[in-house]
């Protein structure tokens, strides 16, 4: 089509007229066009949530019209599916480069919780768009459906007490795993790709989309950022002196006012505490890996609409932040890892600190009581009618309970293959024995230790550990690994082989081996050695007479003083409880 536009002649006014028309509705049909090309299912129907494959496809349809976002698959799932990644970089670079910042979105780990998959689908398309800015020296990760095994297991009814969406995927993943308990022990492939991810991208912010349960309130975005406590020093002052503040405002500008998880015994009105998030969960593993972290909850009875909205508000909250920062967090992230490597001592463990109680400003719902019509005994109920605002004690401060001196080393025998691949998939640098050696080595022997007695996650988790420390000269082989604790993963590597972390590997039944004797003795044959034993150890004479005086019931019975004397003597085996784990000392 041809135009005159630059005449005299009569008509020409027409011929521009019809020009200038032409070019609105040519302008306003393209972005018709790519607006509806790029609706997600969501905006036409805000209780919708996409299945899995229109995620993806979704994904597939910007990776291919954008140039600065790349999806592609990274390693597998349970599913039998590949996990996905997306990467959004303006300079189109989908590597990770050194000077730059990375947010790593988690979508979708329990799938019934989903309003992070569509809040990031929105985000996506607006910086494709380009009605929503990254900066340059960020490069934005998202894993746009994690739980596909749960995702792909969808219904209406599996969250019981959650207003929309219409249908949704199922918590439990293609093994019928949490995955979001799943993060150090591994069981499913899912967490074996992700370990690998955190460890090829190294982020600086973690986003883990979730839904709540529990009470009811006014808000529609409760906060669990990582337990500032046992963050890094340097990147804790960070979090809760200029972060948390600036998400915290810049939330409630946007009018969605935030408050921290509704983590409460009973009624919000008594006081709520600060969440400890284990490394089993995704904040608290990220954690380990100078990560600081956030598992944004929505509230689950607020429209689900709302909660996407609310949830892609946080997420360009942060990036607001970040960009503003414009960067500082790299070398608070790189002091945070030098101080890892360098410091004396790590802590593992923690008790709430129930003396350190501040108030915080709280909208909740009156808390009210009448007959229920099922039970015909007093049911509790939020009364909307009677909203307040309010004082309530809240106490996040954590004091640590186990503290270990930081080893130079651990030593690993080659035939827990199962714990060094976990060590590999999260980057940690391991040495390998080229001969066998003989070291000076701290072994720790179980000397107590407590164990759940249903199935928690596909394991009988220990908790309770109590060790007792030998130093001694241990032999070793080729091909058994040394770990150096001089290294940013240092405090990943402490929580997982340290045997009294709350999920260390032994907590976990990666050493359950060593709890079982593998060899015994027959009373009347080991009679007659006990005996020689008795009368020419005088140490082990004196104390096994005081056993006798002391203990009525042992000195009643002879199979527990034989079993005294063979637990003492040189045919007890020195593997049975000990830990298999070496420590190096300096
Ligand atoms: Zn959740």
């Amino acid at each position: 089509m041809q135009f005159t536009i630059f005449t005299n002649k009569p008509g020409s006014y027409l011929a521009m007229k019809y020009y200038i028309t032409f070019l609105i509705i040519l302008t306003f049909s393209t972005l018709m066009t790519a607006q509806s090309h790029y609706h997600t299912p969501f905006e036409t129907n805000s209780n919708y949530t996409p299945t899995y494959q229109e995620v993806i496809e979704y994904y597939h349809a910007l990776g291919d019209t954008f140039e600065i976002i790349d999806i592609s698959p990274f390693g597998m799932t349970d599913s039998g599916f590949p996990l996905h990644e997306v990467v959004i970089n303006n300079s189109k670079d989908f590597t990770n480069q050194n000077d730059n910042q990375v947010l790593f979105i988690n979508n979708a780990i329990h799938p019934g919780e989903p309003c992070g998959v569509d809040a990031s689908m929105l985000l996506v398309r607006d910086i494709c768009l380009g009605k929503l800015a990254i900066p340059d020296n960020m490069t934005l990760v998202l894993v746009p459906f994690y739980n596909i095994g749960g995702g792909l297991n969808r219904s209406s009814h599996s969250r019981a007490n959650q207003d929309g969406p219409e249908a949704y995927g199922f918590r439990g993943n293609a093994k019928n795993l949490d995955l979001n308990r799943d993060f150090v022990k591994c069981d499913s492939k899912n967490a074996r790709t992700f370990n690998q991810l955190i460890t090829k991208w190294n982020p600086h912010v973690m986003i883990d989309t979730h839904t709540s349960n529990g009470a009811d309130y006014q808000y529609t975005m409760t906060l669990i950022a990582t337990q500032k406590d046992k963050l890094d020093p340097y990147l804790s002052a960070y979090m809760t002196e200029t972060m948390l503040p600036f998400l915290y405002k810049d939330m409630e500008e946007k009018r969605w006012e935030m408050i921290p998880y509704v983590y409460a015994k009973d009624i919000p009105d008594n006081g709520i505490i600060g969440f400890m998030d284990y490394p089993r969960y995704s904040s608290g593993y990220a954690t380990l890996h100078n990560v600081i972290s956030f598992m944004p909850e929505t509230h689950m009875l607020k429209p689900y609409k709302d909660r996407v909205l609310s949830t892609k508000a946080f997420i360009e909250s942060m990036i607001t932040f970040l960009t503003q920062e414009g960067g500082k967090i790299i070398d608070i992230k790189r002091d945070a890892e030098a101080h890892v490597m360098h410091q004396e001592s790590i802590s593992l463990n923690w008790e709430l600190d129930k003396e350190n109680t501040t108030q915080l400003s709280f909208k909740g719902y009156a808390a009210k009581y009448k007959t229920s019509e099922v039970t015909g005994q007093d049911r509790l109920y939020y009364d909307h009618d009677e909203p307040f605002t309010k004082l309530i004690p809240f106490n996040n401060t954590y004091k640590p309970t186990l503290t270990i001196t930081k080893p130079e080393a651990y030593i690993i025998p080659k035939g827990y293959t199962n714990v060094i691949e976990r060590l590999k998939w999260n980057g940690i640098n391991l040495e390998v024995l080229e001969s066998d050696t003989t070291v000076q080595v701290e072994q720790y022997y179980i000397s107590k230790y407590e164990t759940v007695d249903k199935p928690y996650e596909g394991h009988y988790l220990h908790y309770n550990v109590e060790t007792r420390t030998v130093n001694r000269s241990w032999k070793y082989y080729k091909g058994d690994v040394l770990v150096h604790m001089h290294q940013p993963g240092a405090s990943y590597i402490a929580n997982v082989l340290e045997p009294k972390g709350p999920d260390s590997f032994f907590a976990w039944n990666f050493f359950d081996g060593v709890l079982m004797q593998k060899e015994y003795f027959s009373p009347y044959v080991f009679e007659d050695t006990a005996s020689e034993l008795h009368s020419n150890n005088r140490e082990l004479k004196e104390k096994f007479a005081i056993k006798k005086a002391e203990d009525p019931d042992f000195a009643g019975d002879a199979n527990a003083q034989l079993r005294y004397i063979y637990e003492h003597s040189a045919h007890y085996e020195l593997t049975h409880m000990l830990y298999p784990v070496g420590r190096i000392l300096k």
